[in-house]
């Protein structure tokens, strides 16, 4: 598809002017990251293009002489809300500009992508638009602002960023975990009658195999244990492979798999049309492939599916599940629902309520149905009144707040693998995560960040406790307060 396999393809060029200075030399920039994993992983990779031209990162939006906003455009008024924000910086330029300093503001990700020059005519603060196909150009941008320019790039570039963009520096990927995700592919062609995701991210695109593998290589060998493929309609992957053949996401997991140091492997988000048999193989034959998946339904209903364009009945679903579990018998299940989707009946409700315990879910993500400009079911009729929609979200919350307790109890006294990830709250306490994402805080030395170790479930309440299997059991004190989310979905109101 392109030339990503070329070696040195990560090399930058900065062209200049930006200028460099401050303290130390060092320009500081904040990336705030709004919506999905995919744009946490877009403003690691701004923040990595940067760094070649001295800039530092900084948590505190305060110390940034570069704010760059990474927006999302799901949840509903995103637009308004990054207009707000920027409100705010806006008064924090002003003071900065009254002491010499100048502060440079750019707005990225999906709403600059459905925005555009309109962002520019509404804030003042803001000095560059840059699209969510763009940011490997943030230094010509950037150059540009620096004259004196306001910038808007939003036009889908010819060549591929994925090209350009800089390679994380070695600290850099210490610093975000041992657990990464990676992006294999962007865009959607699905064209589901509620979502943005075509309009914003467009038409489908994979990177190639070697250059994948080239990242995760990188990424292991700076201590890295667990991946995540992540792309908006992931199993629809289907970048350039061996002599630049089409491969698909289990042929990439195979070939990750074999990657020295990688101990997990996960992917999402993914389209119930695309999990193929090559798919459910791979959840067979690859051990490293955790026995968790993210599978969007949105609705239970035929008639609403039909209405989505989801292309899948509930049948097809279900039937997708059991063919996963055969294949892995101990996989489980997460899912993303819309509820209140213009049409839908009490009978449709109840149809995707009782997927929930059909399927018997491990979790998901339920949002009332907002309308999106521009897409088809923003002006459908028989649109469902506001109070209808929030009462059915919360009998629905509360049906996978039910399903997820059961599959969480079901793992008292048992054991199960956890890799280790950070230091806990308390002295002596370290968090890791279960095949199935569960966090878990357990009393072990911090050697164990970064490494797999067995671990005895000893309590479920709100949150999981377990210790080191055939260790002391963690004390009452050690507790956190509850379960933090299974995941964070791609795209909260759009899912694969
Ligand atoms: S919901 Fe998922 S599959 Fe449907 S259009 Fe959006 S990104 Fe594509």
């Amino acid at each position: 598809m392109n030339d990503r396999d070329k070696p040195g393809h990560d090399a930058v060029s900065w062209p200049g002017p930006i200028p460099t200075g401050g303290m130390n030399g060092t320009r500081k920039v904040h990336v705030k990251s709004y919506g999905c994993q995919m744009n946490v992983y877009d403003s690691h990779r701004m923040a990595d293009m940067l760094a070649p031209a001295g800039y530092a990162e900084t948590a505190r939006l305060e110390d940034a002489d570069l704010i760059i906003l990474n927006t999302c455009h799901i949840r509903e008024k995103a637009s308004e809300k990054i207009y707000s924000e920027l409100g705010r910086i806006r008064d924090l330029k002003r003071d900065a500009a009254r002491t010499g300093r100048r502060i440079t503001v750019a707005v990225a990700g999906c709403v600059a992508q459905a925005e555009g020059k309109e962002i520019i005519r509404r804030a003042q603060a803001v000095d560059l638009v840059v699209g969510s196909q763009n940011y490997h150009r943030l230094p010509e941008l950037l150059a540009r602002t620096a004259r004196g320019e306001r910038v808007v790039d939003t036009e889908f570039p010819v060549e591929d960023k994925f090209d350009l963009l800089a390679a994380p520096a070695r600290d850099a990927i210490r610093a975000r975990g041992v657990s990464a995700f990676v992006t294999v592919q962007e865009g959607c062609d699905k064209f589901c009658t509620f979502c943005v995701v075509p309009y914003t991210r467009g038409t489908e695109v994979s990177r190639s195999v070697a250059a994948i593998v080239a990242e995760v290589e990188r990424l292991a060998a700076a201590g890295v244990r667990e991946v995540t493929l992540i792309g908006q309609n992931v199993n629809a992957y289907h970048g350039a492979g061996a002599q630049g053949r089409p491969a698909t996401l289990a042929h990439l997991l195979h070939r990750v798999a074999e990657i020295p140091g990688i101990a997990r492997l996960r992917y999402t988000t993914s389209h119930p049309r695309d999990v193929d048999d090559t798919l459910i193989a791979a959840h067979r034959e690859l051990p490293s492939l955790m026995p968790h998946l993210h599978l969007p339904v949105q609705s239970g209903s035929d008639r609403i599916l039909a209405a989505m364009n989801r292309r899948h009945t509930r049948a097809d679903y279900l039937a997708i599940v059991a063919r996963l579990r055969a294949a892995r018998p101990d996989i489980a299940f997460s899912s993303d629902f819309i509820v209140g989707f213009p049409g839908e009946s009490e009978e449709d409700f109840r149809a995707t309520l009782a997927l929930v315990d059909e399927v018997g879910l491990a979790g998901a993500y339920s949002f009332a149905f907002s309308p999106r400009l521009g897409t088809p079911a923003a002006v459908m009729p028989d649109q469902v009144p506001k109070a209808v929609k929030t009462e059915r979200v919360r009998i629905l919350q509360a049906a996978v707040a039910r399903s997820q307790a059961a599959f969480n109890a079901q793992f008292l006294g048992r054991t199960f693998d956890v890799l280790f990830e950070k230091p806990g709250r308390l002295p002596g306490q370290i968090v890791g995560r279960s095949p199935y994402l569960q966090p878990i805080p357990v009393m072990a030395p911090r050697a164990l960040i970064g490494e797999v170790a067995a671990v005895t479930v000893t309590e479920i309440g709100t949150s999981m406790f377990g210790t080191l299997a055939q260790a002391t059991p963690v004390a009452a004190a050690s507790r956190v307060p509850e379960l933090a989310p299974i995941l964070t979905p791609i795209h909260a109101q759009a899912g694969g």
